[in-house]
């Protein structure tokens, strides 16, 4: 599975693929959720171990080779925990191994990100960019961490020339930092900023 993302891909029948995908009529896939993973159109297929959807197999060949491949166990194993009762999953071990998961996605997803990153290869790094953010943010609400996964958004968005969303990024980069400033070091700060100002040099050689 690598990088061959031709029409032949999309002539494959369902069987070929294996058992954790099924079909879904788009018209009942409908909403955030049920987005497509790479370009959030309507979606005909689903993975039922991570709950990802796609609208074509190209797409989903895109993600797999992307992060999915790696992580989608990883997920499944959340999910798990994430839907037992209540009163089960509140006990401290179980909350820990949740996080344990979330975190192993994140950095998994973000390794993958920054290897297509310096493969120069856009369509694989941003969803690996966009699913290790996702994680991030769950796990690193108001930490200095999220900052970094905001700012290799960033660097893959100047890569695949996308202004909008590199900005959006650096908007969030910002108002984490201020939200930070009580509770980390001025050297902590001070190499944050640093960061924050190179993201926002890198979007600006887009501009002129
Ligand atoms: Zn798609
Ligand atoms: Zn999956």
């Amino acid at each position: 599975l690598s990088g061959n993302y031709d029409d032949t891909n999309n002539l494959k029948n369902l069987d070929e693929l294996p058992l954790k995908y099924i079909s879904v009529n788009p018209l009942t896939a409908k909403g955030d959720e049920a987005a497509c993973m790479i370009c959030k159109g309507a979606s005909t297929l689903l993975c039922t171990s991570c709950r990802t959807y796609y609208c074509t197999k190209e797409h989903l060949y895109q993600d797999d080779d992307s992060s999915h491949g790696a992580v989608c166990g990883l997920i499944e194993q959340s999910l798990l925990i994430e839907d037992m009762p209540l009163a089960l999953k509140i006990s401290p071990q179980i909350q820990a191994k949740l996080l344990n998961y979330y975190s192993q996605v994140a950095q998994q997803c973000t390794d993958r990100a920054r290897i297509h990153l310096i493969d120069q290869n856009n369509k694989l790094a941003f969803p690996a960019a966009e699913r290790a953010l996702h994680y991030c943010k769950k796990l690193y609400l108001n930490k200095p961490e999220l900052i970094n996964n905001l700012i290799l958004m960033i660097e893959i968005s100047v890569l695949n020339d996308q202004m909008e969303p590199g900005y959006a990024n650096l908007a969030s980069a910002q108002l984490q930092l201020i939200n930070l400033k009580k509770s980390i070091t001025k050297q902590i700060q001070k190499g944050l900023e640093a960061k924050i100002r190179s993201g926002f040099i890198l979007l600006s050689k887009i501009n002129s």
